[in-house]
């Protein structure tokens, strides 16, 4: 079956079919750096990222480009208050970002593109809008003439008429019209500026993304993606440069994720209604955070509260349970043939990844998904005995973690601070000092162990196969 997408374009689920067969161009607009994300932008990382990964799964080849926004207002603005530069500012919180996108095992972009190193391109681009009159020069200063581009409104479905009486944008007098966005700003004093043929000045931010996609794939791309709010006008003012200058379509699919809410409105740094991922991560765990946002469909509005991310807590758990489970039946369990009635159950087995499949061909729908992952799970607690064959329980637990990886649940999340120590190296070296003590007869010795490991957070049961322990 063909996956469908939501296209914010065409406003319906169509076909995904790339511009070029067997080969995926994605462009998602990444972060201004001047501040750790909060949980709300881990959305598009999450929800983009498992994207990804399922296109990857189904054999596309995906050129993945994400920009840093590290040149706007609001840096300059963070960096005078704190009496930094701007360059200190965005090289930490650069670092920070991509610290906190490995944490939620978000897939490293093919390039992450800065702004300030684009430059060139940037004012290529500019150049080839005001060579073609689409874009006006005024006191140093470059607008995207709105009127002169027909299409403007394609992607928000505005007309620009609706725009201008609903528009709180003060008129300006440099601009023809007061929907028309700067391409090209004049330096002001003590901030950053680079070289342009309009004089120094530095890029609005529209610009980037045009400039940034068009260098790094090309004219046309397959999918544009990013937080709803971004709809309007950032991706509007995408289109119209990169039409305007380039005379082709610019992005085939849009897709856009819904927000996460906190009490009822969108969670956003200027309302104050925000918790930092690196906060919550710290309380939940990155992959709890993860995966909390996967149990929805993109497209659909979350509520964050705390007894939400309990409860993904805990289904969390239940899988990763499964998966201790499995791995110590492999681990334990006799070299015993296939049996008749496990080839049987076997033929059950695909069903869960063709239903996985069908939830993520719907316009990735992860919430789905991953109910066919737990219903595998009770699956393979009803059928799963410890005197279950080898090769069975080694089919099954394949199956399990390939559905599982698609959607990048699995994986050795950095660890809560205080929590940083034990490897699991060190929890066997010690489960075999308590057993020694244990034939001894030193049940001080192996009593303290067990105190030992509780301490640093690992449950320990004795069962008939031996010890099985798990990280609490
Ligand atoms: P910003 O730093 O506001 O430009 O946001 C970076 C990314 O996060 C953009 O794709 C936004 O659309 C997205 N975003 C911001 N706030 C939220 C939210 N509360 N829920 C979901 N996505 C958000
Ligand atoms: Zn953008």
């Amino acid at each position: 079956m063909s996956i469908k997408l939501y296209n914010t374009l065409t406003r319906q689920k169509e076909e995904f079919e790339p511009v070029e067969a067997g080969k995926v161009k994605m462009y998602v607009c990444g972060p201004t750096v001047y501040n750790y994300i909060h949980i709300g932008n881990a959305r598009p990382y999450i929800a983009f990222d498992a994207v990804r990964r399922y296109l990857e799964y189904r054999g596309y080849d995906v050129d993945y480009v994400q920009n840093f926004t590290d040149v706007d207002d609001k840096i300059i603005q963070y960096a005078n208050e704190v009496g930094k530069t701007t360059d200190e500012v965005v090289e930490h919180y650069i670092a920070e970002t991509l610290k906190d996108a490995d944490g939620l095992n978000v897939k490293r972009a093919t390039v992450h593109p800065r702004v300030t190193e684009e430059m060139d391109s940037i004012i290529e681009m500019v150049e080839i809008l005001v060579d073609k009159g689409y874009a006006y020069e005024v006191n140093g200063s470059v607008y995207f003439d709105t009127m002169e581009w027909e299409n403007y409104g394609s992607l928000s479905k505005k007309i620009i008429e609706e725009l201008e009486m609903g528009s709180r944008i003060k008129v300006d007098d440099e601009k023809k019209n007061p929907m028309d966005f700067i391409l090209w700003k004049p330096k002001k004093e003590g901030e950053p500026a680079w070289d342009s043929p309009w004089g120094q000045g530095r890029p609005g931010w529209h610009i980037e993304c045009s400039a940034m996609s068009r260098k790094y794939l090309g004219d046309t791309i397959d999918i544009h993606a990013g937080g709803e709010d971004l709809v309007f006008p950032h991706h509007e003012n995408e289109v119209a440069q990169s039409e305007a200058a380039t005379g082709k379509p610019f992005s085939k699919y849009w897709m856009h994720n819904s927000f996460l809410n906190m009490d009822n409105r969108k969670m956003s740094k200027s309302l104050g209604n925000f918790f930092t991922l690196r906060e919550v991560a710290e309380e939940f765990g990155y992959d709890v955070v993860r995966f909390f946002m996967l149990n929805a469909h993109y497209r659909s509005p979350v509520s964050f509260s705390r007894e939400l991310m309990e409860s993904a807590k805990s289904s969390l758990e239940r899988l990763k349970n499964c998966k201790a489970n499995l791995e110590f039946f492999i681990k334990n369990n006799k070299e015993t043939p296939l049996s008749d009635k496990e080839r049987d159950l076997l033929k059950e087995l695909p069903q869960f990844e063709d239903n996985f499949n069908k939830s993520m061909e719907d316009d990735f729908n992860t919430a789905d998904a991953i109910s066919s992952i737990f219903e595998m799970v009770s699956w393979i607690n009803t059928n799963l005995t410890d005197s279950s064959s080898i090769e069975f329980t080694n089919k099954v637990y394949q199956e399990f973690i390939k559905l599982c990886d698609i959607l990048g649940i699995f994986y050795d999340a950095p660890e809560k601070e205080g929590q940083e120590g034990i490897s699991d190296e060190q929890v066997e070296a010690l489960i075999e000092k308590r057993n020694a003590a244990k034939k001894e007869k030193d049940f001080v010795t192996a009593d303290a162990v067990r105190d030992q490991l509780m301490e640093a957070g690992i449950a320990i049961e004795d069962t008939r196969q031996g010890v099985r322990w798990k990280r609490l």
